[in-house]
């Protein structure tokens, strides 16, 4: 495999270029050639501006200053997700990057939280997460090596603007000998044994090559159509097929948190950059009708539209496989999870990563290609369970749409992580899983999953130990958190 060639330059495309250029063209072999062929006239869905911390580790990877890159993409500083309405109008809770405290005696911190709690104490869980505190108060952490604990538990990721991350991608994989092509791509030549040989544009061109990444969108132009790979319906679990987006001007609300608020038929997002905000609202056109949904989003955007407002629809689900004879997808064109928890753009890198750690050096690719799309599939299915435990255990009752949520029937795999937590008050976690037992029991708990008990080990250790760790640790980040600047001075700042 030398010559690999790339469809589609979204975020998908840009960063499967920079990424293998990184890895393939940087140190000067020219063993290998990279080409990535886009259509300007098709475009790029351009919505994914929310990200989880594997960004950031993306960006190193790249060997990216990740100031500059913070500059260049119109980027804000991302400490969790606030979710409001979810459990039930009126009530909000909040999911953090970073930990929920050190390991005590090799137990999370939250199992000392949790046998406190059910002895009365009025310690909140989020009171063990410094983002959580910087959130409330529009913090942002100042690093200060003097704090070892605050840095150590803290953890981030950022908003941008995806139009301005392509560009940026673009820019270092064309420096490093990316080739680009732009034009439209009208068919697919293959060779007998279904391998792909050629994409062949509209003017006739064919771009050869020994491997191909589709990154096509929604289409899934080589994976989808050409290699017939079939798609896997989880719209019963996920019933949203629709958004609508819109970008207002509003620059003065900086949250450094991904707002998601839960509406009729699905939840609205608002999602802070530096010049303007970013807003929309997921739906399920099964419960609301476009206009309507077009309303409840208007009426609840702040600053003035700068773009017209766009429908996008989607169906939740993934291909049955990712990696398929000489094809990778990445991207929408291997599947589609709502952006609740903002995960899309991190199944790209981590595909990307899990694609390079198996890039075949022999002819016997299927052995490969089963591991590649095992691994990918489970990580995919626990972030879909992630996702749907933000509807299943609602409350909500109010409208037909919360009503399919509360009772739908859910994955046996989820239904046994909430079955576990409550039984055991312990979080069951697999070694592909995206989401860590912080993640878990915070959505858990936010969503009023109770627990009855906790670690039984715990027991093994004096509750008064327990209650010191518990103080000094939520003393000192709370102390981290009060001294710590305001997000819009550092953004001001840059
Ligand atoms: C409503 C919504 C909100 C989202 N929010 C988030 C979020 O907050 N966080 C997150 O991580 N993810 C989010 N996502 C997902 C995220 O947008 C995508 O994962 C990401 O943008 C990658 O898209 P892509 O590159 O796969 O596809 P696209 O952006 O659609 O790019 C497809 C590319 O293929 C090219 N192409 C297609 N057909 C042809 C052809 N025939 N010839 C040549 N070129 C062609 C196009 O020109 C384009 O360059 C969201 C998705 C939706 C729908």
């Amino acid at each position: 495999m030398q010559n690999i060639v790339i469809l589609g330059g979204g975020t998908a495309g840009w960063i499967a270029a920079s990424g293998l250029a990184r890895v393939l063209l940087k140190n000067g072999s020219k063993k290998f050639s990279i080409k990535l062929i886009e259509s300007d006239e098709i475009g790029t869905i351009g919505v994914g501006e929310a990200t989880i911390p594997s960004i950031l580790e993306f960006i190193q990877f790249l060997n990216i200053d990740q100031l500059d890159f913070v500059k260049n993409t119109d980027a804000t500083f991302k400490l969790g997700l606030q979710f409001n309405d979810w459990l039930e109008i009126g009530h909000s809770y909040f999911h953090p990057f970073g930990t929920l405290g050190p390991e005590v005696d090799n137990k999370p911190l939250f199992q000392h939280w949790m046998r406190e709690k059910l002895n009365g104490s009025k310690l909140e869980l989020m009171d063990l997460s410094i983002a959580s505190l910087l959130a409330k108060n529009n913090k942002f952490l100042a690093q200060n090596p003097q704090n070892q604990i605050c840095n150590d538990n803290f953890g981030y990721a950022l908003h941008f603007d995806a139009a301005l991350v392509a560009k940026y991608l673009k820019d270092y994989a064309l420096q490093i000998g990316v080739e680009h092509i732009n034009s439209k791509v009208g068919g697919i030549k293959k060779d007998e044994k279904n391998n792909i040989c050629a994409l062949i544009t509209i003017e006739n061109k064919e771009i050869n090559g020994d491997f191909f990444i589709d990154c096509s969108g929604f289409r899934s132009i080589i994976l989808g159509e050409a290699l017939e790979t079939k798609y896997e319906d989880w719209s019963h679990y996920l019933p949203c097929d629709s958004a609508l987006a819109v970008q207002t001007d509003e620059k003065n609300d900086l949250n450094p948190y991904t707002n998601s608020t839960a509406r009729d038929a699905g939840w609205t997002w608002q999602i802070p950059l530096r010049t303007r905000m970013g807003n929309g609202y997921v739906y399920s056109s099964e419960f609301v009708k476009d206009d309507d949904a077009l309303n409840t989003l208007l009426n609840c955007v702040k600053g003035n539209k700068i773009t017209e407002p766009r429908k996008i629809k989607f169906k939740a689900g993934a291909r049955e496989v990712s990696w398929k004879n000489n094809c990778l997808a990445l991207g929408l064109s291997s599947g589609f999870l709502e952006p609740l928890e903002s995960t899309s753009i991190h199944l790209v890198i981590s595909n990307l990563y899990r694609f390079l750690d198996l890039f075949p050096s022999g002819d016997n690719w299927q052995i490969l290609q089963q591991k590649f799309n095992k691994a990918a599939k489970q990580e995919l299915e626990e972030i879909r369970d992630f996702i749907i435990l933000h509807y299943c255990k609602t409350q909500r009752q109010d409208t037909k749409f919360w009503q399919y949520c509360k009772n739908m029937q859910i994955p046996q795999s989820l239904a046994q992580k909430i079955e576990f937590f409550e039984a055991n008050g312990k979080i069951s976690t697999d070694y592909y899983d995206l989401f860590k037992p912080t993640s878990w029991v915070s959505v858990l708990i936010g969503m009023g999953v109770n627990f009855n008990t906790y670690d039984a080990l715990i027991d093994a250790i004096k509750p008064e130990f327990s209650q010191k760790i518990l103080q000094n640790f939520t003393q000192i980040i709370k102390q981290g958190a009060n001294s710590s600047p305001y997000h819009d001075a550092i953004l001001k700042n840059l």
